[in-house]
């Protein structure tokens, strides 16, 4: 079979490369993919936008491809989706109903507060001074969100009346889209975050392997958000125990309230929770498709066949699968271009990545592009170094030997990824 994977980030390449594993896949086309997907062998890059729904539809027909994965939440918000189902054509992601879970915070909340999910107490706002209001009889520290996507910009976790009044500001000045203007305000919560990644067909949901990213630029969790520095899984603080109220008071129970909105949803439902000290799981977030770096961390330990589950949830079969895992642990680190998540150079040599993989990770490509037959940067998040061990120490140790062969001018990247669950004070 033939698959074509949309997206151009390092997680696009580790599905590429994860399907590539089994002798079933021909051949992976990634659209617009990425330095990785040109090189990896099997893999092709084709130059489409991703919300060519027309272009990419004519590849398929021409070239016969069996399946389309889509890697990130703009195309699926904007119906890629409803688009190939109309067509009878097999694609795995929600439609632009579904992806409503992630595209607007408000509905999320919603859809939470009516099927009685945990989450942080909230308000949604259409007007500015009302929710200025509403900060200060709260107080803070409290979070506001912008209500649509921000690619990770729209929330303010305010410390100060001050901040949060600004924040609400910007969101209202149009920052993140002029259209029907929504603000949630927010409780905050303190905590350890998690990353529940399930896998669904519209009627069962089943969790992949917990994963903890690291959003912050610094070490031990200082400085700004960004894409994500790093993950690793599984996260020891999601016991059996933990996962299986995950799975009946929130995966099972949004499924439901999904399915009570007429929404057949298949593909990924991920679940950002902060598990409160008090061990309570509740949701921040949802997202509507694979995580990234989580899914870099994940699928390494995967054992089923990722097109096997996938075509599962495409055609709602997913029940028959008991999804198998590799022992151990994982870690993916980012290597990131100096300066980021502030502004940054591209175009910088890459060197070192066989070096790297000989020490027995694997490096997926995020921000690189293939010029002249060089391998440059090209993005803020460039390459995500992947290893796994027996132990989440061996994963790290792995990781970071692969890490140090690899150079190109000004890169960065956190030294304590996989740590936090090691004990570590950070
Ligand atoms: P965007 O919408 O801009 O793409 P996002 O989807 O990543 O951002 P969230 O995951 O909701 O937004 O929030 C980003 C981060 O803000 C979280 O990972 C968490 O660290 C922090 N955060 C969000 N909500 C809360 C909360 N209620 N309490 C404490 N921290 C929070």
């Amino acid at each position: 079979m033939k698959v074509l994977v949309v997206g151009n980030g390092g997680r696009e390449h580790a599905i590429a490369k994860k399907l590539l594993e089994s002798t079933r896949i021909k051949q992976v086309f990634c659209v617009p993919g990425n330095g990785g997907t040109a090189t990896t062998p099997g893999c092709q890059n084709l130059s489409l936008n991703i919300d060519d729904f027309q272009g990419i539809e004519r590849f398929v027909m021409v070239n016969n491809i069996g399946l389309v994965i889509v890697g990130p939440e703009l195309p699926l918000s904007l119906g890629i989706a409803d688009y190939f189902q109309q067509r009878k054509m097999m694609i795995f992601g929600p439609t632009k109903a579904g992806a409503q879970i992630e595209s607007s915070k408000s509905w999320a909340k919603e859809l939470m507060l009516e099927a009685g999910i945990p989450t942080p107490k909230a308000a949604v706002f259409t007007d500015a001074e009302a929710a200025k209001a509403y900060v200060l009889e709260q107080g803070t520290p409290i979070v506001i969100k912008a209500d649509g996507l921000a690619s990770g910009k729209g929330v303010t976790v305010a410390t100060t009346v001050k901040m949060a009044h600004s924040a609400i500001n910007t969101i209202f000045r149009g920052e993140f889209g002029t259209d029907n203007i929504r603000v949630v305000v927010e409780e905050f919560l303190t905590g350890q975050e998690v990353s529940i990644l399930a896998l669904t067909d519209g009627i069962t949901v089943e969790p992949l392997l917990p994963a903890q990213d690291h959003k912050a630029i610094g070490e031990g969790d200082k400085g700004a958000n960004t894409g994500g520095m790093g993950a690793y899984a599984p996260a020891p603080i999601v016991t059996p125990e933990l996962m299986e109220r995950i799975q009946e008071e929130i995966l099972e129970p949004t499924l439901a309230a999904l399915q009570k909105r007429k929404i057949d949803y298949r593909g990924v439902l991920y679940a950002g929770l902060m598990i409160t000290p008090d061990g309570e799981p509740k949701v921040l977030e949802f997202n509507c498709r694979f995580g990234d770096p989580e899914t870099q961390a994940v699928l390494s330990l995967l054992e089923t066949p990722l097109e096997d589950l996938v075509l599962a949830c495409c055609q709602q079969r997913l029940g028959e699968y008991s999804i198998r895992w590799k022992s151990g642990a994982s870690v993916c680190v980012v290597l990131a271009s100096g300066g980021y998540p502030g502004s940054y150079q591209k175009g910088k040599v890459i060197t070192g990545i066989e070096e790297a993989e000989a020490k027995g990770a694997e490096v997926f490509h995020a921000g690189t592009q293939l010029k002249q037959h060089q391998l440059v940067s090209d993005g803020g998040r460039v390459l995500g170094v992947t290893a796994a061990g027996e132990t989440l120490e061996q994963a790290i140790s792995k990781a970071y030997a692969a890490v140090d062969c690899i150079q190109f001018e000004g890169v960065y990247c956190r030294r304590d990824i996989g740590r936090r669950a090691l004990g570590d004070k950070n």
